[in-house]
């Protein structure tokens, strides 16, 4: 490692000793503790995808509800899949479970604690290795997310944009692993990412490491990282429908594989890349049914517009479920509920 990697190093790491965030998946720099590793990896995969605020409740009432592995794995599909509802991205936590299982049936419900073993359990990719790997074993591995590639592109002010400059960051990242305190040093990286090098308005004042910044010395450092003009995302069309029977409504469990895969949901017409031209000829049963307006989501991949239609009325093979208890559907079904009730 070059002086000036291992300058960058050594500051970064006694920023993080005063500045680390205190989060409940963690164990303090120094403390002479360890994070638990099934805290680290629960924390990692809610992590994907949404923010700490968002996901900390989410992490809270798993912990509570399984305070371990095992616990976890012995749980029941529909439990963890309601317990989930709100935090998106379904297929994570049907992928959660697998991982618990075979944890809890191949590894007596120990983690193992090598990169390359908990690269081997199902549903655990690259990053939540790298991740576990390093914070919960101190492990020297790379681990980059959003937040690290961003510092990475603005400390040596990477031209080409993301996606493309993926493998470039990474490298950039990896040569700044060392064995020393490396769990300490994913954090502090992401730390830094998460508080100071903030996505649109970086912190510079406050950076530990600010006069070795090219970016920084660029004066535009909040251009950083480049990113390739965006196709724009895709919309598709549905019609979702609320079947009321006094104070309950009718809910239906949504196919095993695909999106919101086993979730509770409305029942929907398909959804299409064309607007629906007759949703009343499309309803799952025939009832009064009156228009309650639309409304719009957006997934990953697409965004989605709903018209909602309500009714009262019977239907079999549905799950009839209380208002108050609608609160675990997945958020786009919450939304078009509240629009018709
Ligand atoms: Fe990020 Fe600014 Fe620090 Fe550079 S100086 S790493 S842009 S916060």
């Amino acid at each position: 490692m070059d002086k000036t990697s291992t300058d960058l190093r050594r500051r970064l790491l006694a920023w993080y000793d005063d500045n680390a965030r205190t989060l409940p998946w963690r164990a303090p720099p120094h403390s002479g503790l360890r994070a638990d590793p099934y805290r680290v990896w629960l924390s990692e995969v809610m992590l994907q995808q949404t923010t700490v605020p968002h996901a900390t409740p989410y992490f809270l009432k798993f912990t509570r509800l399984w305070p371990t592995v095992r616990d976890l794995a012995a749980a029941e599909d529909g439990e963890v899949m309601a317990a989930w509802a709100g935090l998106g991205y379904y297929a994570r936590a049907r992928n959660l479970l697998k991982c618990a299982r075979a944890v809890a049936q191949d590894h007596g419900g120990v983690f193992p604690d090598t990169e390359e073993e908990l690269r081997a359990l199902p549903g655990l990719g690259p990053y939540t290795a790298a991740a576990v790997a390093a914070i919960a074993f101190d492990r020297p591995a790379n681990v980059v997310d959003g937040n690290v590639e961003r510092v990475m592109a603005r400390l040596y002010a990477v031209e080409a944009p993301l996606p493309g400059a993926k493998p470039e960051l990474t490298r950039l990242a990896a040569a700044l692993v060392s064995e020393m305190r490396p769990g300490d040093w994913a954090q502090a990286l992401m730390d830094l990412g998460a508080t100071v090098c903030r996505p649109k308005s970086p912190l510079c004042e406050r950076c530990p490491v600010a006069d070795i910044c090219l970016a920084r010395a660029g004066g535009s450092p909040e251009t950083y990282p480049r990113k390739s003009a965006k196709a724009a995302r895709p919309r598709r069309h549905g019609a979702a429908y609320v079947l009321t029977r006094g104070d309950e409504v009718a809910l239906v469990r949504r196919p095993p594989k695909g999106l919101l895969g086993g979730m509770l949901a409305l029942p929907t017409t398909d959804w299409s890349h064309e607007p629906i031209a007759d949703a009343i000829a499309a309803a799952p049963v025939q009832a009064p049914w009156r228009p309650a307006g639309e409304i719009e989501h957006v997934f990953t991949h697409f965004a989605l517009t709903l018209q909602v239609w309500r009714a009262e009325g019977e239907a079999d093979g549905v799950i009839w479920t209380r208002r108050a208890d609608l609160g675990g559907l997945p958020s786009v079904f919450l939304k078009a509920a509240k629009a018709a009730l």
